[in-house]
């Protein structure tokens, strides 16, 4: 039996009952004869009371000190689960970030790992010690404490499991990866697979169950990652098989997907923001004096759509962003507006990005096509497009964001046989 990561995320560790519950998952991979590692979230909702008591205490903080604050939620819940492994009579001890160590660049509250020394870990896990690690932190260059940005244990998780060269199990309130957001579509189902350019999609695209970074990580150590509820009782039944396959959704390499469909999902987000900018002279450097200043100001601009006014004279640059950089933009453009010459900025947060994921686009034709059809039938205006590879977006009024996403998740033929 190999290596084990098992991480659990926030409402699965929510109390000390649950952290029991959890215990007797990791018991089930211990006595099954698994050397395990387990990486733990803090406690639902305490990251964000730790985060508001930051901002409360000062707007601008040291984010040195944010991170010494944050990362203490992880810190209790891994001392509570090794204390009531100890009482279920499984060797424990938890594990800080400082103490493997997990070494982070200096980005203080949005740090990446630079190297994580696993010898010692993978010492004691072989004497029989659980090891259960902190999530979400590190050490930086400055040796004090770092944090990875929010969703970060998932990170955690895979970096120590690509360390160890262990498996990955990721424990959340969800029991897999679904064709859709189950709550909006009925008829969604749970996929046995997904590969990882998808989930890296679907992460990236709104899907709340694995922090991006994590799944690109996953895909670079090929780190197979099994999706799965702690929720679920821990009997013995819902153990791991040899082969990969189990309770949950498999995060793997595209060539162990079997079953093979053109498009695996339909993500959808709310968190867009619409602005357009009316009448700008159609000449070189007129995007370079748009887009520039925004990057400048760290905001992400993701659709872009540029209309040509029929004498050529003048476009129209329509564009998106985080609903969250909505007035930063606002403010950014209007500050270079006589710079750049603009007649008018119009701007809308009514609106919602609805995509279709799968690495089968790349050998199908017409998939974009159907799309536009079945939004047509609808009556849904497409007010942006974009794509990738493995994607087709549009911006749509946010008021048909569900009405889109079940006509797609029909018209690409996902719905469950009942
Ligand atoms: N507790 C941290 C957060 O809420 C890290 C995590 O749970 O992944 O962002
Ligand atoms: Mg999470």
């Amino acid at each position: 039996m190999g290596r084990l990561v098992m991480k659990f995320g926030g409402t699965s560790v929510a109390d000390v009952e649950r952290i029991r519950n959890v215990a007797r998952h990791v018991e089930r991979e211990v006595k099954a004869g698994h050397h395990v590692a387990v990486v733990v979230s803090a406690m639902a909702g305490t990251t964000d009371r730790l985060a508001g008591w930051c901002r409360e205490a000062a707007p601008f903080h040291d984010a040195r000190e944010y991170d010494a604050i944050v990362a203490s939620g992880e810190q209790v819940t891994s001392g509570l689960l090794a204390i009531v492994l100890q009482d279920m009579g499984i060797p424990a001890r938890s594990w800080h970030g400082w103490q493997i160590p997990l070494k982070t660049d200096g980005v203080h509250g949005a740090a990446r790992i630079a190297a994580i020394d696993g010898d010692e870990i993978r010492k004691r896990m072989e004497q029989g010690q659980v090891a259960v690690i902190a999530g979400f932190q590190g050490i930086g260059p400055d040796k004090r404490i770092t944090t990875l940005g929010r969703g970060g244990s998932d990170t955690s998780a895979v970096a120590v499991a690509a360390a160890l060269d262990a498996a990955c199990d990721i424990y959340t309130d969800v029991d897999g990866v679904y064709t859709a957001d189950p709550r909006i579509v009925s008829a969604a189902r749970k996929l046995d697979r997904i590969s990882y350019e998808e989930m890296l999609e679907q992460a990236s695209l709104g899907a709340k169950v694995l922090q991006t970074r994590s799944v690109e990580l996953a895909m670079v150590y090929k780190v197979p990652l099994q999706v799965r509820s702690s929720f679920e009782p821990p009997d013995a039944a819902n153990q791991n098989k040899p082969d990969g396959t189990g309770p949950g959704t498999l995060v793997c390499d595209e060539e162990r997907i079997v079953e093979q469909h053109v498009v695996s999902g339909i993500a959808y987000s709310r968190d867009e923001a619409k602005v357009a900018i009316r009448k700008v002279k159609d000449q070189p450097g007129v995007s370079a004096s748009l887009f520039g200043p925004l990057a400048e100001a760290d905001i992400s601009v993701d659709m872009i759509v540029q209309n040509v006014s029929a004498d050529g004279s003048t476009a129209d640059i329509t564009f998106t962003v985080a609903r969250k950089d909505l007035q930063k933009a606002i403010e950014v453009l209007n500050g270079v507006k006589d710079k750049i010459g603009f007649q008018e900025l119009m701007h809308s947060a009514d609106v919602a990005k609805v995509s279709v994921v799968g690495i089968g686009m790349r050998s199908h034709a017409g998939v974009a096509a159907r799309m536009f059809k079945s939004l047509a039938e609808k009556g849904i205006n497409i007010q942006a497009i974009t794509t990738s590879e493995i994607k087709v977006s549009v911006l749509i009024d946010e008021a048909y964001t569900e009405l889109a996403v079940r006509a797609l998740h029909q018209a690409y033929g996902l719905d469950a046989k009942h």
